[in-house]
């Protein structure tokens, strides 16, 4: 709801005592669905561009409320509550089936009455992965709801006012798919199994971001990354039956094992809780300077054979990382988890979650020497820990806010350890590929991977790399950590990157912008937060 967090009128105290929200009388977690559970007549929600609503029956088996609210129904200083989701989920390995329990308690941080609500179902987008078995509000009321593909849509039986809270669960199954090698959705992996890797990538629906009027949801494509996300509270309680005991979790956060199969995860203040399961992992650790633990997770196939015998390329990886962690910390500002978790993915190239990356396993198994893709995908995917994690942007209309930045973030990291390798990287990453493209294209502008990439990675590098020149290191990379700063915890938009520089600044950097933008004047905002009103012009 960054984008929602505006200032607001704080209500009256005679004004609270008046309003009432029905929607918060608390109750504990609902308790994780039955083995066989009821089938509502709603059917299975495959996705489906025809929305038409679904009254839904009040299953006997989610609701039972044991403990008196914990939950202010309206609170004047609940102005920063962000949403918190609580879980419970058990994973059949066997079969890599999921039933999950999801508590969703959600403020109206706005300062107008809410009358829909709208949550954001990723493994909906694809056909046979989601079906949802219940949802109902705290107090047993049922929900009618819309569900399209991603996009599940409540309207609220009564408006939900600012600095109330509503509380709802959902109980669901999750079918994981296989992952798709050489398919079409192989790079979306993240959420998905082989047979050794089980990954639970943005797995969990969410509440999606308004912006406006509007509640943002994004349709799918297996070209970059469509999500606008803000941040919340995780906190989950994890179990796994009929596994393996060769499994181990690699999961952000704490991480709290409760029994051999059980585990309590919590996270704040991220955008996503992500987790991978693996048999065998092996594990190694190292922290930086700043204390922070870097983990990687990867198989035996991550050890190769070179010319001067065996060699672990998860201890190179692990090392690359923790220098590249280091050196962001410097430039962009600390980075503010305790962990940060690497795990070799069973699928192609490399994801980015908070707190928790995958960089693929081929990158490993073709390591040879520091020019390699698993040098710069690593150091990408944690450049994410800030652009994306930190400070958010809508991926599918503005992608260029984080992949460029995370691109870039490349060439800091060569420049700094590797100084006698950057022209190797302008070439190899960049003008080999000979990109063209407008960089602030939408994903939904592309029909390939590589057009795509190569408009808003490799051009968006160019940009940045003469927007540096533009302005001088100083400028620039000051510039950079004040974008860290103020986008925080938020989504930013292009105008509040481009609103944090100053006018003659600016100016210094026109005939930049209206090389590789096709919008190159920008809007400046008196703050260059992305607010309500601003964000989408
Ligand atoms: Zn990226």
């Amino acid at each position: 709801m960054a984008s929602m967090r505006i200032s607001r009128v704080i209500s009256s105290l005679i004004f609270l005592l008046l309003t009432a929200c029905a929607f918060t009388q608390g109750a504990e977690l609902t308790p994780i669905p039955t083995p066989s559970p009821v089938i509502l007549p709603q059917g299975t929600p495959v996705p489906t561009r025809a929305r038409e609503m679904h009254p839904i029956e009040t299953p006997d088996q989610t609701i039972t409320p044991t403990e008196a609210a914990a939950t202010l129904l309206c609170d004047p200083t609940a102005g920063n509550a962000i949403p918190e989701y609580i879980v419970r989920a058990e994973l059949n390995y066997a079969k890599r089936a999921l039933q999950v329990a999801q508590e969703i308690t959600y403020t109206n941080v706005s300062n107008k009455p809410l009358n829909t609500l709208v949550l954001n179902v990723k493994p909906n987008a694809q056909a046979g992965i989601f079906s949802l078995q219940s949802l109902n509000f705290i107090d047993g009321q049922s929900v009618e709801y819309k569900l399209a593909g991603q996009r599940l849509e409540i309207p609220l039986p009564e408006a939900l006012e600012p600095d109330c809270s509503l509380e709802f669960n959902l109980t669901f199954n999750l079918r994981l798919p296989p992952i798709d090698v050489g398919g079409i959705h192989a790079y979306q992996g993240y959420l998905g199994y082989s047979d050794r890797q089980t990954n639970l990538g943005q797995w969990l629906p969410v509440v999606a971001v308004k912006q406006g009027d509007i509640w943002i949801s994004h349709d799918e494509t297996p070209i970059g990354e469509q999500e606008l996300l803000d941040i919340a509270n995780w906190k989950l309680n994890f179990r796994i039956t009929d596994a393996p005991d060769t499994l181990r979790i690699a999961a952000p956060g704490t991480v709290e094992k409760v029994s051999d199969s059980e585990w309590n995860l919590s996270l704040s203040n991220v955008r996503d809780y992500s987790l991978s399961i693996g048999e065998n992992y092996r594990l190694l650790q190292q922290a930086t300077t700043s204390n922070v633990s870097v983990e990687i997770y990867t198989f035996d196939d991550a050890i190769i054979s070179s010319n001067t015998g065996s060699m672990d390329t998860a201890a190179y990886a692990l090392n690359t990382a923790v220098k590249s962690l280091s050196l962001y910390e410097s430039l962009y500002g600390a980075y503010p988890l305790q962990r940060l978790v690497m795990v070799q993915g069973d699928f192609p190239d490399g994801m980015e979650f908070s707190g928790i990356v995958f960089v693929g396993g081929e990158y490993f198994r073709g390591l040879s020497g520091v020019e390699s893709y698993l040098t710069l995908i690593s150091v990408h995917e944690i450049a994410h820990q800030w652009w994306y994690s930190q400070v958010g942007n809508d991926q599918a209309i503005h992608p260029w806010l984080d992949e460029a930045l995370a691109t870039y973030s490349e060439f800091v990291f060569i420049e700094k350890f590797y100084p006698t390798l950057t022209d190797w990287w302008w070439d190899f990453r960049v003008n080999r590929l000979l990109p063209q493209g407008f960089v602030d294209s939408t994903v939904y502008e592309f029909t390939t991977r590589r057009a795509y990439i190569n408009a808003i990675y490799l051009r968006g590098v160019l940009m940045l790399h003469d927007l540096r020149k533009d302005l001088g290191d100083d400028v620039f990379f000051g510039w950079l950590n004040r974008y860290a700063a103020t986008g925080t915890g938020q989504v930013m938009s292009p105008d509040g990157f481009w609103s944090l520089l100053t006018p003659e600044q600016l100016e210094r950097t026109l005939a930049t912008r209206e090389r590789y933008l096709k919008q190159p004047q920008i809007i400046t905002l008196a703050t260059p937060v992305c607010l309500e009103a601003t964000c989408t012009p």
